[in-house]
């Protein structure tokens, strides 16, 4: 696959993290509080925050984000756009889709994903 594409798929991974998160800050009021004088303790209270925004998310968002987690890792492993069922290169027009996608369609449809 090539580099461009990779980095253009990463970003869009990124971003629908993002995003899921972001959803569900907007629906927790009491999110906005992370106040100025807390800021040695910021990243500690950021990493305790995300988790437990995790876990107020449906199951099914919690699953957009463990898979896309996994796409990014995979990214950095370099084994990225390989089917995790058969080993095959999935489709670039499917993985600009389903960027977190870890089937091909013929295993997706195996395995039932989404
Ligand atoms: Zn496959």
């Amino acid at each position: 696959m090539a580099t461009m594409d990779l980095e253009y798929l990463k970003a869009k991974l990124i971003m629908q993290r993002r995003e899921i998160f972001s959803r569900q800050q907007n629906l927790d009021e009491g999110w906005q509080e992370l106040s100025q004088r807390d800021i040695e303790m910021e990243e500690e209270a950021q990493k305790v925050e995300v988790s437990e925004i995790f876990n107020q998310l449906d199951l099914r968002e919690q699953r957009q984000i463990e898979e896309i987690d996994q796409a990014l890792s995979r990214m950095d492993s370099g084994i990225y756009g390989i089917c995790e069922g058969c080993r095959k290169n999935i489709s670039p027009e499917r993985l600009q889709a389903l960027p977190a996608t870890p089937y091909c369609v013929e295993c997706s449809d195996k395995y039932r994903e989404t």
